[in-house]
């Protein structure tokens, strides 16, 4: 059986199993629309699905996901805002109430900013653009006495991406209004642990 042939097999126990158990759910979600009140911004890492890590329900997150869980700041120039674009929706049009990034242990796409995406192909390496967002952050650790650049790199990675969040208008205003919180949080992969950013300490918080 071919890896996509795997996939939709994956789909047809879903539509006789998880889809009937859940189908006035989906009913409902259909008829109304969704109304999820959390958006998780996370990394394309096949090892870290939200919808798997916090084991949600259809119709209750608003999922972004991009190399190294990365917001890039408020900026209206020229390119495909494709990132703003989704928080522009899940913020302004859905009213997400929470917005959650999310990093990882082992990210490929802070190894990039610590070492180049070295993919060999020897053209434009839109990995290395992309992850220029952490440049500041990774020049500081890589000047530090740093035991684990990479480490500390994915968690400062989280910690960017919520300042950057920040600088977006209605979501500055919308967090001092107590509309909207943002989170960062931090899955382990290989212990399975989630941390926790804490806004009062600045640290990372095993669940
Ligand atoms: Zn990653």
């Amino acid at each position: 059986m071919s890896e996509f042939d795997q996939l939709v097999d994956g789909y047809r126990r879903f539509k006789s199993d998880a889809y009937v158990r859940q189908k006035a759910r989906y009913d409902e979600l259909a008829s109304d629309g969704q109304a999820p009140p959390i958006m998780i911004i996370s990394c394309s890492d096949s090892r870290v699905d939200p919808a798997t890590v916090f084991d949600t329900t259809p119709g209750q997150v608003f999922a972004l996901r991009n190399v190294a869980s990365l917001v890039p700041p408020y900026e209206i120039g020229g390119g495909l805002h494709g990132v703003s674009a989704a928080i522009e929706f899940g913020v302004m049009g859905l009213e997400v109430r929470h917005i959650v990034v999310l990093g990882h242990a082992q990210c490929g796409g802070i190894k990039a900013s610590l070492e180049g995406a070295n993919l060999g192909h020897g053209g434009h390496s839109f990995i290395d653009g992309w992850v220029d967002i952490v440049r500041p952050a990774r020049d500081k650790i890589l000047a530090s006495a740093s035991d684990d650049p990479q480490h500390d790199l994915e968690l400062d990675a989280i910690r960017v991406s919520l300042k950057n969040l920040r600088t977006f208008p209605f979501i500055a205003e919308r967090e001092q209004s107590g509309q909207l919180k943002l989170h960062g949080a931090y899955f382990g992969i290989a212990d399975g642990h989630l941390h926790i950013l804490n806004d009062q300490t600045d640290e990372f918080e095993v669940q």
